[in-house]
Parts: structure tokens; sequence; C-alpha cells
């Protein structure tokens, strides 16, 4: 199983369990045990320099923070264009970006309380992606 829609994580470790953890359910992030920084998607080296890192997993419903039409896409994404993204901020107060499904775009407000749900793309791709609650 790979990441996405198109390969925009590398094929590390790290990026591999990500993938199980997404496509049994669990959406997990790292964090740092020096100071506290959490990555979502994962990272296995801090900013603070530290690679002394722990899987945590992540809240899956948020408040939109922010969003977007995109409709002038990468040429890999061109065929869902238009389509929307956000920024949400989830419960733990981390942000996520990602995709939001199944809306237009008059029907958003900043607030608006969302949940990550994963999406099968293809055979062997999983992604996630935010849904109204
Ligand atoms: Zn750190």
């Amino acid at each position: 199983m790979k990441f996405g829609y198109v390969s925009c994580l590398p094929e590390t470790p790290l990026i591999t369990r990500f993938v199980e953890e997404l496509n049994n359910g669990r959406l997990m992030g790292t964090k740092c045990e020096k100071c506290g920084a959490k990555y979502l998607p994962p990272r296995a080296h801090c900013k603070c320099g530290s690679a002394d890192i722990k899987w945590y997993e992540a809240p899956r419903r948020g408040k939109i923070l922010t969003y977007t039409p995109v409709v002038v896409p990468p040429e890999s994404m061109s065929k869902y264009a238009p389509y929307m993204v956000a920024v949400v901020k989830l419960e733990d107060k981390t942000r996520l970006l990602a995709q939001l499904t199944g809306v237009t775009l008059n029907m958003l407000r900043v607030g608006m309380l969302v949940q990550v749900i994963t999406r099968r793309v293809g055979a062997d791709r999983i992604a996630y992606e935010f849904k109204l609650v």
C-alpha cells in the first residue's frame, strides 16, 4: 500500500508504517520526546534536531481554519479539479492540510466541524481527506 493520489511522500520505513496504520483505520503521527512537537504526516526528525520520536494516534475531528478551491492543480490531480482543500485544527490543536470532499465553496464556513476519513485510491493507494460532520 502506498500513500496519496501520487507519490508525494518518500517510501521510508516511517511512511510504510504510517500507511499500514492508516489502512487499519488509525491516523498516526510522530511526537518529539525532547520538545513535544507533533508531526502529521509523521517525521523521523524534529525541527529541534532530535530523532527521539514516538508514535501517537491523532484525533479524527477538528474545525476548519481556512479553505480554498483548487482550480489549477498539479497535472497528476487535474482529473479531480476543481476541488477543495482545507487546513483543519484537530482536537489536539495540531493542524492538518487535506482535500475536503463532498462540498461546494458556498457551503463552507470557517469553524465548521470535519472528520478525517480515509479513501482507497485505486488498488494499492490510500489517502486521507476531510468530510463535514
Ligand atoms: Zn523536537
